[in-house]
């Protein structure tokens, strides 16, 4: 029994462990988010949103607005072509309710009462 509690506790933790992500820019709209990549879409110099699957494993589309006027709005660096830094943080307030943090293609997971620090 025992055992089999610590392996379902790793199961969790390896599923909350930060995923790693690649940007991908794509000048339309995907027509499948994929794991493991997170979607510029857009122009060069006219990107418009940001989507990726939920790193919390549910399996939702997390998608970003970029363009301003619009709130909430997202702003991401980047470092060279590979690294994305995602600014200020998601917090999902649908269905998994995940927080994080997006920063060189990693997921810093923020807890619930650092949220107002961010
Ligand atoms: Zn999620």
């Amino acid at each position: 029994m025992r055992r089999h509690l610590q392996r379902w506790f790793r199961k969790i933790f390896r599923r909350k462990r930060r995923p790693v992500y690649r940007p991908r820019f794509e000048a339309e709209e995907p027509a499948a988010i994929e794991p493991g990549i997170i979607y510029i879409i857009g122009e060069q110099g006219y990107q418009w949103a940001i989507a990726f699957k939920c790193p919390c494993g549910c399996g939702n589309d997390v998608w970003l607005n970029l363009l301003k006027g619009h709130r909430p709005k997202w702003k991401f660096y980047m470092k060279g072509r590979r690294k994305i830094t995602i600014s200020p943080s998601v917090n999902r307030t649908v269905g998994c309710r995940s927080h994080f943090v997006l920063s060189d293609n990693r997921v810093h997971w923020c807890r619930i009462d650092s949220e107002n620090d961010l």
